[in-house]
């Protein structure tokens, strides 16, 4: 790890800590040129959850695009963008510490709605009603402009 004030790459680890959520690992480092310290965080890489769709294909999981999603069915419902992230943040909480690799559409719609009916009641419905008939949220989204 380069050493920002002497440009020196050798530093020794003095002190490491997991944060909270257990996907990170802080490091504090020391330069062993100069003596400056500074921290580096390490970052699990995770299998890549697979979002396998009705009609057959599949593609990566994506919180970009559930959230655009859950933006498009909270429009003017005053839901907070960081109750959004907290919502999915948990579904993929939940999905990873269950092990898994693959998730059905219909599935991960339905972890949605769980999560969705105790936040907001038009939003709950708008999603429910479009969402489980299509294929994807692109087409979920497509259709909920036209509401
Ligand atoms: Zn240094």
């Amino acid at each position: 790890m380069l050493c920002k004030q002497c440009g020196s790459t050798d530093s020794r680890v003095i002190d490491s800590r997991p944060s909270e959520d257990g996907l990170q690992i802080r490091r504090r480092r020391e330069c062993e040129a100069c003596g400056a310290r500074f921290t580096t965080v390490e970052t699990l890489k995770e299998r890549p959850l697979i979002v396998l769709k009705k009609n057959k294909s599949s593609e990566p999981f994506s919180h970009e695009k559930l959230l655009r999603g859950l933006l498009t069915a909270t429009v003017k419902r005053d839901v907070p963008l960081a109750t959004l992230e907290g919502l999915i943040n948990s579904v993929e909480a939940e999905l990873t510490s269950q092990g898994q690799s693959e998730v059905r559409s219909e599935e991960l719609g339905n972890m949605v709605l769980e999560r969705l009916r105790s936040i907001d009641d038009v939003a709950y419905i708008r999603f429910a009603s479009v969402y489980k008939d299509f294929q994807d949220i692109d087409e979920f989204q497509s259709a909920l402009k036209g509401m």
